[in-house]
């Protein structure tokens, strides 16, 4: 894939990069190490400062980040100062709480025989984070607030499409005040990951992105014996039971599935609906599906812009193309328009028996697959047909109800009458074929640290 930014709305190829050379590599590596000896010297106190400066330059610049996100990948630009926002407040989040949750975990000294013992949490060194295209600031920075305040350096090797904010990213946490080399971006492609990770001085990597690139880092982190976080995709569920909000659950199944132009792990993708109230759910999501505008992203009113690539929008249309040849429904949507750019329109989907594609596989699009399910029971065991496990959402007003769907779906995150998102203070990440690892919360800041016993006699 070339390192470049396309327009989706048009197809039109706006700047291309070189990817750096061996020579750079190891450069940026060699700053990376001397960073970390840098920053792993400061004190929460001081680190907390230049992360909240990268707060504040983050709100300020939050226009500008904003419009080259909605060029490079085609989601709205309300979609994207929100996302730029979310940012300010992940970075100032960890400004707040990293030193408590690093805090030196004491154990009862006699105990263990000891005049003082403890647990204490170090960084790691430097760390790779392979980020996808589709929250091109959010999911780095997922990694990099906590990375940076945990005393980790990290270099960042972003999705090819995305380079300008790649590399806004590779600025920003300099310009707020941190080291030289504590966060870098590196302009490479996948090809180039094998020997980045392999190499001694890179101690762990984080992904966020397709099964495939995570099934990659993992085998080669595997032979390296590297730490690895893996967020991988998802086919989340959304139940719906008959005592549930039968409207709000349609309006808010229809912003899950269309959000980020349907390209989120955590979108709601596979809507299962008690056969109690099945036609009526389906009316009104079909109605509120087929009410999205969809036009170009930097246009206030605009619901659903483009798919962020071509090859995105191929694959999506193969799905749907599988589904309706096997026999499936389609109830609104489900066909891309002629001309430029990467549309596809808000789609829903009923009548998807197993054998076609879209029931075991993630459609990264706006195509909402809708089953029928008579119980509870087999609702469950629908939701729970999966290869993934990110998040769930279920509906229903039945406390008992609610019990079971949190104990029983197979997720990294169920939300009971909500649609799953991700918040600064909960975990976040899957089971299965999703991933591992956690990442935001105290989880996700302890990842890449080394937790060191501390025994004093
Ligand atoms: P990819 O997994 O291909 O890309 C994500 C990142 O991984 C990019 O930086 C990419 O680099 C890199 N990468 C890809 N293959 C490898 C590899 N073998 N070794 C090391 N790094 C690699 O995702 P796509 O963008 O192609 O999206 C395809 C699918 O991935 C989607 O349909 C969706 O299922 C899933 N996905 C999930 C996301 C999530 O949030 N969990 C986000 C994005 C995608 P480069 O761009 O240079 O290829």
């Amino acid at each position: 894939m070339p390192i470049a930014t396309t327009n989706p709305v048009t197809g039109e190829v706006l700047k291309t990069f070189e990817p750096l050379t061996e020579h750079q590599i190891d450069e940026a590596i060699g700053r990376s190490v001397t960073g970390f000896r840098a920053l792993r010297e400061t004190t929460f106190e001081q680190r907390a400062a230049w992360m909240r400066a990268a707060a504040d330059l983050l709100d300020a610049e939050q226009d500008d980040v904003g419009a080259l996100m909605t060029q490079e990948m085609g989601k709205t630009l309300a979609a994207a100062k929100a996302e730029v926002t979310k940012c300010a407040s992940a970075c100032r989040f960890y400004a707040g709480h990293a030193e408590q949750f690093l805090a030196d975990e004491p154990v009862e000294p006699s105990t263990v025989g000891a005049v003082n013992a403890y647990a204490h949490y170090q960084p790691l060194g430097p760390v790779l984070a392979v980020m996808p295209w589709n929250f091109p600031l959010w999911q780095a920075m997922r990694f990099a607030a906590p990375a940076l305040m945990a005393g980790n350096t990290g270099l960042l090797k972003h999705a090819s499409n995305v380079p300008q904010t790649a590399l806004y990213l590779g600025e920003l946490f300099v310009r707020a005040g941190f080291p030289a080399g504590a966060f870098q971006t590196l302009l490479v492609g996948s090809d180039a990951v094998e020997k980045i990770l392999s190499d001694p001085r890179v101690r762990a990597a984080t992904l966020t992105g397709s099964e495939n690139a995570g099934r990659s880092i993992a085998a080669i982190a595997g032979r390296e014996l590297k730490k690895t976080v893996l967020e991988l995709g998802g086919s989340d569920p959304f139940v719906v039971l008959p005592t549930a909000d039968l409207d709000r659950a349609a309006q808010v199944a229809t912003t899950s599935r269309c959000q980020n132009n349907g390209q989120s792990c955590i979108a709601a993708k596979r809507f299962i609906v008690h056969t109690d109230v099945y036609d009526q759910f389906v009316d009104t999501f079909v109605a509120h599906m087929s009410a999205l505008t969809v036009g170009d992203p930097m246009l206030d009113g605009t619901d659903v812009g483009p798919l962020a690539t071509q090859q995105g929008r191929e694959d999506v249309e193969a799905q749907v193309a599988d589904a309706v040849s096997k026999g499936a429904t389609v109830r609104c949507g489900g066909k891309a328009p002629d001309g430029n750019g990467w549309w596809y329109p808000p789609t829903v989907i009923t009548d998807i028996t197993p054998d076609m594609r879209m029931f075991g596989e993630e459609v990264f699009g706006p195509v909402a697959g809708v089953y029928r399910a008579a119980s509870i029971d087999e609702a469950i065991e629908l939701a729970n047909g999966t290869s993934y496990g990110l998040g769930a959402n279920a509906w229903t007003d039945d406390p008992e109800e609610q019990r079971r769907l949190a104990g029983e779906l197979d997720a990294g995150a169920v939300f009971i009458n909500g649609m799953v998102t991700s918040y600064p203070p909960l975990p976040f990440g899957g089971v299965k074929n999703s991933g591992y690892g956690r990442e935001l919360s105290a989880a996700g800041i302890r990842e890449f640290c080394n937790l060191k016993t501390v025994w004093v006699g």
